[in-house]
């Protein structure tokens, strides 16, 4: 079989992006994503696209209607397709009083079941979102339960590594691409298919073959250990703070070390997006299940680190204006889990302001990016307010960081947006309360030039002067 027609369920941040790069490498193919959510389609069908990620537009936009279509209609993408990724959301479920906490496969399980219900000819199903090892199992024992005489599949792993805010430069030259599969002929095969698409563009020396469960594995350990390199920085930076060693300094000390090299050690406010804590509580959930409790608490560490962090930073703004910020006006610029992505899922943004809102603070919000419904449903969901109301009462969403940060008695950065870097601080400084401070979560100012203008400068792993 030679694909000709592919349909993706799930038309979010990692679904749209990826079929879109798919759509644009192979015009010959027809790709359809599709969607449960009409609104989501909506946008994906209009000028203003549902996600910001650089490079997405024009892609998009050259290619929609001609290969690439955006679909509610599920059922005939489904009929239509040789292949099909499964790229839905697989969010954190609770249990055991809160205490307990795993992927929630129900999303997973829902496409499974379309799939198995609607399809009646052969296909190669794959698995995009990241799942815990050996989902691929309980996914074709779903398939099968339901087969129409005849119809067989073949299940992949495929998991994602882009990351938001440089997903289209990351689908286009990725580090690599990992293919897993069932290594009888009819596996190995479908793993062609799959390679034969990314060989478009993709140098074959770039693209992994291993066994189904090394693949669907390698996904968890690899944001696992990405996400464990900022706790372990994270964690020296408090180190910094109470001795005046300087974590950008050991950070580029340690970094010449090739065996640990210099990216990912950026100390900040802690991780955020959605997928660093769900993917680490997945493997720890697994290690669990599998009575391997020492190595669950290793990895758990890496989580308890970040909100450590998070909390950390937070006591230090309140710490700083007299240990109280009721009644004062804090501006927070950025809200976006990161730079360059609309994306505000486990933004630490959110831990920032949820505090600072309960120790009784008025908030002014600023990001390029963010809409202000999204900003107003992250602080009330679960809400720590009577309403939304409430809310709304005690937080303002400014359109630019110079009318968010007017009369404020002190601004946190929470976001490294590059506008924030080339902001004229001494128009801020004049417009502020006196004294001013500024708390850079995200070590991206001139803190010796902020001290100059007067400002009172506190960042993570640093001592400062004033
Ligand atoms: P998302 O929430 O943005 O999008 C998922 C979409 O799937 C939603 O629009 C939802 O309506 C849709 N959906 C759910 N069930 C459906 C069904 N049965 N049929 C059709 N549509 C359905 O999620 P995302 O960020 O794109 O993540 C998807 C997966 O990729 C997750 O497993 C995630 O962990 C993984 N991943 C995400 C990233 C990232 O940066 N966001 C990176 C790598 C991997």
């Amino acid at each position: 079989m030679v694909v000709k027609n592919i349909c993706c369920l799930g038309a979010g941040y990692v679904g749209g992006p990826t079929c879109s790069v798919i759509a644009s490498k192979c015009p010959e193919i027809k790709v359809t994503v599709v969607d449960k959510s009409v609104t989501r389609i909506a946008q994906w069908n209009s000028e203003k696209l549902p996600i910001y990620e650089p490079g997405l537009d024009e892609i998009v936009k050259a290619r929609r209607g001609k290969n690439l279509f955006f679909s509610n209609n599920i059922e005939k993408a489904i009929l239509e397709a040789d292949l099909i990724f499964i790229s839905v959301n697989t969010p954190t479920k609770t249990f055991g009083n809160g205490k307990g906490r795993a992927a929630d496969l129900k999303y997973v399980e829902g496409a499974a079941r379309m799939i198995a219900d609607i399809a009646k000819s052969n296909k190669i199903v794959v698995e995009k979102s990241t799942v815990p090892v050996r989902a691929a199992e309980s996914i074709m024992n779903i398939l099968k339960a339901n087969n129409e005489p005849g119809v067989s599949y073949q299940i992949l792993s495929n998991p994602e590594f882009l990351a938001e805010g440089t997903a289209i430069q990351d689908l286009m030259h990725p580090d690599r691409v990992l293919i897993g599969g069932e290594e009888t002929p009819e596996g190995q095969l479908a793993i062609e298919e799959l390679c034969s698409i990314y060989e478009h563009w993709i140098p074959r020396k770039s693209i992994l073959t291993t066994n189904t469960w090394s693949s669907e594995l390698s996904k968890l350990a690899a944001n696992a250990m990405l996400a464990q390199r900022i706790s372990s920085i994270n964690s020296l930076s408090a180190v910094c703070e109470a001795t005046g060693a300087d974590v950008s300094e050991v950070a580029v000390a340690i970094g010449l070390d090739s065996r640990i090299g210099p990216k990912f050690l950026q100390a900040s406010i802690g991780f955020g997006g959605s997928c660093f804590q769900k993917d680490i509580l997945n493997l720890v959930y697994i290690c669990e299940s599998l009575s391997l409790p020492e190595v669950a608490a290793y990895w758990q560490q890496v989580i308890d680190m970040n909100e450590y962090q998070k909390t950390r930073f937070t006591a230090k703004v309140v710490q700083s204006l007299f240990n109280t910020v009721s009644g004062k006006n804090i501006t927070l610029l950025g809200f976006a889990f990161k730079k360059n992505t609309g994306d505000t899922r486990e933004s630490p943004a959110i831990h920032v302001a949820k505090t600072l809102l309960d120790e009784g603070a008025s908030l002014n919000i600023y990001d390029p990016k963010v809409e202000e419904s999204q900003i107003l449903y992250d602080l009330t969901h679960p809400s720590i307010c009577e309403s939304p109301e409430e809310v709304k009462k005690l937080v303002k969403i400014y359109p630019d960081a110079y009318s968010a940060t007017n009369g404020a008695h002190a601004v946190v950065i929470c976001t490294e947006w590059d506008e924030f870097v080339t902001l004229d601080y001494r128009e801020i400084y004049r417009s502020m309360m006196k004294p001013a401070y500024i708390f850079d979560g995200r070590k991206i100012l001139d803190h010796e030039e902020l001290i100059n203008i007067g400002f009172h400068v506190q960042t993570i792993g640093k001592r400062l002067p004033r």
